[in-house]
């Protein structure tokens, strides 16, 4: 996506292309990225609670409890605890429409994660006042800065012993290279958090009380007096003249640019800082981006409907095997009932059934434009990548595939299922969610995953959907990369001359299944004709 807003045309406010504009423009499409722990999920569950999506705070958490819901509805993800799938929550408040996508928490599904940033305008980084930059927030903000994401920062749990503020602004700056404004300041942390003051403003919030706040005269207010001891408070109104000194003004240009970070401090917990948050993402968020594709850049607020899909869920309601395809809408408005073309079969599908997807109901999506996500039912004739639009051959760029780290052979306990398996990998493989490589030489499926996690999902769905006990076997490669070649005949020549070692993906493409990482260099090397992808763009 570009880093520029939609440019809001001129068209009046009451003519077709003015509504489809101001609808575009109330939109903010974001994600939260956050290491374990640090109150994703309790955030998560606020904003909804504030957006009325949901009546009673907990209900998101079913995976501590052991409730049913959308965001761990497999028995894996019960069992461990922790969130495996993507999923997209759909909120308004304040006449804005959200839509949060949701990126599991395990490193071991970071493919998954890519691909759900890819699918975002900016995104919120929650951060653990005890504990600051943690290895997974690193990892997710690096992923995040690979497109210049615009990133909001939430320093959360103030309410319990935290990390001096001014160190944790200056691990942000050093540690990730992002600069920071700090919105507001706290006051006080632990048992002693009084609230945060605005630092724009001048306006103090109370935790617990009074929403609004209430006016003060600056960081000398006698209403400060009470709240912290002399020399807290003497320390206290130094660091507010040191911040606004050193960390001048938030700047939305370098905001958006992915940049610099309004920082905010908080306790998702105690719904402090919840607000801001979603103020935040109202003020500065930049609505629905336009997006490159193949041909040229396609325009947020441009009539026509255009969106790509970014994930595929199967087996969301077990009584029913359809996959849902989760698309982006990228342009235009998209109506129950319309017809689209599927870009990569050129076949005309019709939207019957498009949903939103909200705290724990879906409902079906009688419209949406540019910027919300959607989910589309469908038996496995959506995959990942896939571009639908009103007629235009429109091909989006930016979504990758990932060399798997993990190969593994499948045994199958009943051999003469070997197709259904087949069957079932593929389907596995066009979610995303495993990388299947089929030997040229007619040798059973190889598998690749990004990490072990990942092997279990995969055994525990094949067995729960598809009736197929397994194991894995070492595979007797452990490093797979997609084949290219400008000169086909090249490509020809290699295959033949390597035909053990090379597989086709479940596109069809080459991929050359190495041993050990040794044995691809020496091959590369003697093959610089080729070369060997690590990363294969969707299209
Ligand atoms: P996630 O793993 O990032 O989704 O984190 P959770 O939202 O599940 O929070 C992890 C733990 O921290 C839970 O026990 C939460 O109740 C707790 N927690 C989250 N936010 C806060 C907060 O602001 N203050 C305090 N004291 N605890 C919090």
């Amino acid at each position: 996506m570009s880093d520029e807003p939609a440019p809001v045309p001129s068209a009046p406010a009451n003519s077709p292309a003015g509504k489809l504009a101001a609808e575009i423009r109330r939109r903010r499409t974001f994600a939260i990225i956050a290491h374990p722990d640090a109150g994703k999920t309790t955030l998560t569950e606020k904003l909804l609670l504030f957006g009325g999506a949901i009546q009673l705070a907990g209900q998101v958490k079913a995976k501590k409890d052991g409730r049913n819901t959308r965001s761990d509805w497999m028995a894996i993800e019960k069992s461990r605890g922790i969130s495996v799938v993507t999923s997209v929550m759909t909120f308004e408040y304040a006449d804005s429409v959200f839509n949060l996508l949701d990126t599991p928490g395990h490193e071991d599904f970071a493919d998954q994660t890519y691909r759900t940033l890819t699918a975002v305008d900016s995104a919120i980084m929650v951060i653990d006042a005890a504990k600051g930059i943690e290895s997974r927030t690193r990892k997710l903000f690096e992923v995040c800065r690979l497109r210049d994401i615009p990133i909001i920062t939430l320093i959360n749990k103030m309410d319990r012993e935290a990390r001096e503020p001014l160190e944790l602004l200056d691990e942000i700056e050093q540690v990730l290279a992002l600069d920071t404004a700090p919105m507001v300041w706290p006051v006080g942390m632990g048992r002693n958090f009084r609230g945060t003051y605005d630092l724009q403003k001048d306006r103090f919030r109370r935790v617990d009380e009074n929403p609004e706040g209430e006016t003060v005269s600056g960081p000398d207010d006698p209403i400060f007096d009470s709240l912290l001891d002399p020399v807290d408070l003497a320390k206290w109104r130094e660091e507010i003249e040191l911040v606004r000194d050193a960390c001048g003004n938030f700047d939305l240009k370098a905001f958006r640019e992915g940049t610099l970070t309004p920082v905010y401090f908080g306790s998702a917990l105690r719904n402090f800082g919840v607000r801001d948050i979603l103020d935040a993402l109202i003020a500065y968020a930049p609505p629905p981006l336009s997006r490159p594709a193949a041909a040229r850049t396609i325009e947020a607020t441009e009539p026509a409907m255009t969106g790509v899909i970014f994930k595929i869920q199967a087996n969301m309601d077990p009584n029913h095997r359809d996959r849902m395809a989760f698309m982006r809408l990228c342009s235009g408005k998209l109506t129950r009932g319309m017809k689209v073309k599927h870009v990569r079969s050129d076949k005309t599908m019709a939207l019957t059934a498009p949903q939103f997807f909200f705290a724990q109901d879906r409902s079906l999506a009688e419209e949406a434009f540019a910027g919300d996500v959607v989910g589309i039912p469908n038996r496995g004739t959506l995959r990942i990548g896939d571009a639908l639009t009103e007629g235009e051959n429109v091909q989006f760029l930016g979504i990758p595939s990932f060399a798997p780290e993990i190969l593994r052979r499948i045994r199958l306990e009943d051999a003469i299922r070997a197709k259904k398996l087949k069957d079932a990998l593929t389907e596995m493989a066009e979610e995303g969610v495993v990388h299947m490589f089929t030997p040229v030489d007619g040798t059973p499926p190889i598998v690749g995953v990004i990490g072990a996690l990942q092997l279990d999902v995969l055994g525990d769905r094949l067995i729960h959907e598809y009736g197929l006990p397994i194991a894995f076997e070492t595979a007797p490669c452990t490093v797979a990369r997609w084949i290219e070649a400008p000169d086909r005949a090249k490509l020809t020549a290699f295959i033949e001359a390597n035909r053990p070692a090379i597989a086709t993906d479940a596109d069809g493409d080459y991929v050359y299944l190495a041993p050990s990482e040794f044995s691809l260099n020496w091959v590369a090397e003697r093959n610089p004709e080729l070369a060997f992808k690590d990363v294969k763009s969707v299209m």
